[in-house]
């Protein structure tokens, strides 16, 4: 799988020895420019033509973006990587790369909030139909995709977490000519390479784990150099949603550490979700580790999950019993945090809907940090035994 990459062998993840670039500093510099300068007239005119590729502007080509690209692209089996200002950016910029009006794009049910309203607002004031369909269910997968020009997946899905057979999906998409998009966000390249189970364009918010540390808003999508030269030409430099010097940076310090972060957020959530599921407050867990085997696809599962309490919690009073585990959005970083569900659902955002997302009013969506598992486990007991007893 994957050409014989082991994300785990650390030593591939160490950027490679650049002599007369940067000092032989060990880490790599940050090209913090806007633009760079030719030589001559000839030179400039070279590269115009496309006779020799070299950075002209930031918004087309930087050596730091390049370099984080380059180690996404490996970690994730892919053959090229495009590095975007945001999540939302790479979703919006795939998309719009791939469809026409008149064109249909089949998602599962459950994809991240924004990327549901990109779809019921922009997409849709371009003439592009989105239908959704329950991921779990091939049968129902394949009577919805004949016809359509891009499949859109989510594995584990947000906040449900459901899991699909990724492979599977893929390949009766395959079978129908459509071009496969997943958003890989929740698993990382470390416990998923959707490439390697057939999906064509792997995308991440990398706000999350890539980055790992909270301090950078950043997305990015893999593929083969073709569709992502695609990406490249039409979406990337004219909608301009370009990832910066600086934060290519921070994700390439994040990706050095993204193996054992991984591990770290697997253990640490994996014990919480099992406390959880046997806790007398706690209805459900919706975690994708909980079952005897992983789901297929994947290979270990990350720090976020959720959990639906018994009627009569008081999500509030829990919520703000709370110490460690703090009240907020995003995920990926080293802090534990929590999101209830009933505050998602009164959110202003349009469309907003608690059927399309599934989620419950008595839910609460978990990250679990890298703060120790024991320390985290008494903040969430605390808090649920103040809740129950108000
Ligand atoms: C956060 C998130 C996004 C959007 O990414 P941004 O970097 O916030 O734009 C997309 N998909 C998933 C699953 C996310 O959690």
């Amino acid at each position: 799988m994957n050409n014989g990459f082991d994300p785990f062998d650390h030593a591939s993840l160490i950027v490679a020895h650049d002599e007369g670039n940067a000092f032989d500093a060990v880490v790599p510099p940050i090209v913090q420019t806007s633009l760079f300068t030719f030589k001559d007239y000839d030179d400039m005119v070279a590269t115009y033509k496309g006779e020799r590729v070299r950075p002209i502007y930031t918004r087309g080509l930087n050596p730091t973006v390049r370099m984080f690209e380059e180690m996404l692209a490996k970690l994730e089996g892919a053959e090229d990587a495009i590095g975007f200002a945001s999540g939302m950016a790479a979703i919006s910029s795939t998309v719009m790369s791939f469809v026409e009006p008149g064109d249909r794009i089949v998602a599962v049910n459950h994809v991240y909030p924004d990327a549901f309203r990109l779809f019921g607002t922009h997409l849709k004031r371009m003439k592009v139909e989105v239908t959704y369909v329950d991921g779990r269910d091939e049968e129902a997968v394949a009577r919805a995709l004949p016809g359509a020009k891009l499949f859109y997946m989510e594995s584990p899905t947000s906040w449900v977490m459901d899991t699909h057979d990724v492979a599977a999906l893929a390949k009766l998409a395959k079978q129908q000519g459509i071009l496969t998009a997943i958003d890989n966000s929740w698993a990382s390249p470390i416990f998923q390479q959707p490439i390697s189970l057939g999906v064509d364009l792997v995308i991440h918010s990398a706000s999350k784990y890539l980055g790992g540390h909270s301090d950078v808003v950043a997305g990015v999508v893999a593929g083969s150099k073709d569709l992502i030269g695609r990406i490249r030409s039409e979406a990337y430099p004219y909608l301009g949603g370009k990832l910066s010097p600086f934060d290519a940076w921070l994700l390439i310090r994040g990706l050095r550490t993204l193996p054992i972060r991984m591990k770290a957020h697997e253990r640490s959530a994996l014990t919480v979700a099992q406390r959880l599921q046997a806790h007398p407050l706690v209805e459900t867990v919706c975690h994708p580790g909980l079952g005897n085997t992983l789901p297929p696809g994947l290979s270990g599962t990350s720090g976020l999950f959720s959990f639906i309490f018994r009627d009569g919690v008081d999500v509030r009073r829990f919520a703000d019993h709370l110490d460690l585990f703090k009240l907020g959005v995003s995920w990926g970083g080293h802090e534990s945090l929590i999101v209830p569900g009933e505050v998602v659902l009164s959110q202003k955002a349009q469309p907003n809907s608690a059927a399309a997302f599934g989620i419950s009013p008595r839910s609460v969506r978990l990250h679990v940090g890298l703060e120790g598992t024991e320390a985290l486990w008494s903040d969430l007991e605390a808090a649920m035994s103040a809740a129950s007893s108000g």
